[in-house]
């Protein structure tokens, strides 16, 4: 009993595929270069053997060949397609149509058309896979897991923007946030691992990968987060600005004649810790070139860090308080550097974290504060594709998984 999950973009179609019974996953790749020239087929299977192909440019004939490649005994676990009982989307912007994850049907795919607006990029490729998948897999279920429904729980006052109430009233703009699945995810290993229910616990979650986004959890509904209408709000990310002055983007456009799409290109694709370090997005680089004297790599660190901590404590007062803060993601998960910097200084909000505890990766699950501590600090491995699977059986009716 196998669960595809799939992560259509743009330009890529992510795949994992899940066995249902064990929630291991075995077979996982990428088609990659979809439509740019050099598209190929990326597919390591059961036995660790990865394979490569080149495929032709549709998000169809990708699609197509990732299927055939699901059956080559070299590198999938699958005897037949009829293996596969349900494929779980992930899903990037379910706009105010979807406050959980949605079972495909036409009704559902056409209030994703409404929403392409509010993601243009995005949701169009997500709206192909859907509908090539059900092509090629008639009679199959298929679920859409969106990044923003698990926001939905925001009150007006943290999701409207102070702006006349017609653009959100005609247009939909308001704050959505994004990465809602990891965030799901993360929340409820928090409350297992400190044992205790969710409905108890006020969580500020850091998601700091190459996007980085902050919820504040309450209760277990997010009540705030720093990402907007778009992924562009809020932290440094590796190529985002995060949080500008608007008048910022009129200047460029006025003063420097930036077209729309010059100034999307900016703040999306050359800002964040590329745009102030000047040294690429990776943070590791990044954290060794400040530790060995690098201005600029140590200001990209030094914004970074400071935002963080900003919005963490902007969390905390959303909520009247915290019990516990967890570190996901890329750097969340792996930069001892980046947690000791966030946590210097922050016992005003009752945050302390211990040294050598902080200090060790093992990649799995831990609790990094100190002893002493009143709130919990926490390192968990996020894992959005487990909450996909898990979306995926539930909505499909299938039966759900043990362990
Ligand atoms: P993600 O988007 O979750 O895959 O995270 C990507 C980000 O995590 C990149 O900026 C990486 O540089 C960063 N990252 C991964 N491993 C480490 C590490 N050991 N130390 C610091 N940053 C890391």
């Amino acid at each position: 009993m196998q669960v595809l999950v799939l992560n259509c973009g743009s330009s890529s179609i992510k795949f994992e595929l899940y066995d249902a019974h064990d929630m291991t996953s075995r077979t996982h790749g990428i088609v990659a270069k979809i439509g740019e020239g050099g598209a190929y087929l990326e597919i390591t299977g059961p036995r660790g053997r990865t394979r490569r192909e080149r495929v032709v440019a549709t998000h169809a004939e990708a699609l197509e060949t990732l299927f055939a490649a699901l059956l080559d005994p070299e590198t999938s676990a699958l005897s037949s397609l009829d293996e596969i009982v349900a494929v779980g989307h992930r899903a990037v912007h379910g706009g105010e149509s979807f406050v959980e994850s949605a079972l495909i049907t036409d009704e559902v795919l056409t209030k994703m058309q409404e929403c392409v607006p509010l993601a243009p990029l995005h949701n169009p490729a997500n709206l192909t896979g859907m509908r090539e998948t059900r092509r090629l897999l008639p009679g199959v279920p298929q679920v859409a897991v969106f990044d923003t429904t698990f926001h939905q729980t925001m009150p007006p006052r943290a999701y409207r923007y102070a702006i006349p109430a017609r653009y959100y009233e005609t247009h939909h703009v308001r704050r959505y946030g994004f990465h809602g699945t990891s965030f799901r995810y993360v929340a409820a290993r928090a409350a297992a691992m400190l044992a205790q229910d969710q409905a108890d616990l006020r969580m500020v979650v850091c998601r700091l990968g190459n996007g980085c986004s902050i919820a504040a959890i309450d209760g277990g509904r997010s009540i705030d987060t720093s990402m907007g209408m778009t992924p562009l709000e809020g932290l440094v990310m590796g190529t985002r600005s995060g949080d500008i002055d608007a008048g910022v983007v009129l200047f460029l456009q006025r003063e420097l004649g930036m077209s729309v799409t010059e100034v999307d290109h900016l703040l999306n694709e050359e800002s964040g810790l590329l745009g102030l370090s000047g040294a690429g997005n990776d943070m590791r680089v990044i954290t060794q070139r400040a530790e060995a004297g690098d201005p600029a790599c140590a200001l990209a660190l030094d914004v970074f860090t400071y935002r963080v901590k900003e919005y963490i404590g902007a969390s905390a007062a959303a909520m009247g308080g915290h019990d516990a803060l967890v570190f996901t993601a890329g750097i969340g998960e792996h930069s001892a550097r980046v947690r000791q910097m966030l946590s210097t200084r922050l016992s005003v909000l009752r945050i302390e974290i211990d040294e050598d505890a902080n200090r060790e990766t093992h990649g799995v699950e831990r609790d990094i504060s100190d002893l002493g501590a009143d709130v919990r600090v926490l390192v968990i491995p996020t894992d959005e594709e487990r909450m996909i699977v898990e979306d995926t059986l539930r909505l499909a009716s299938l039966v759900p998984a043990a362990g």
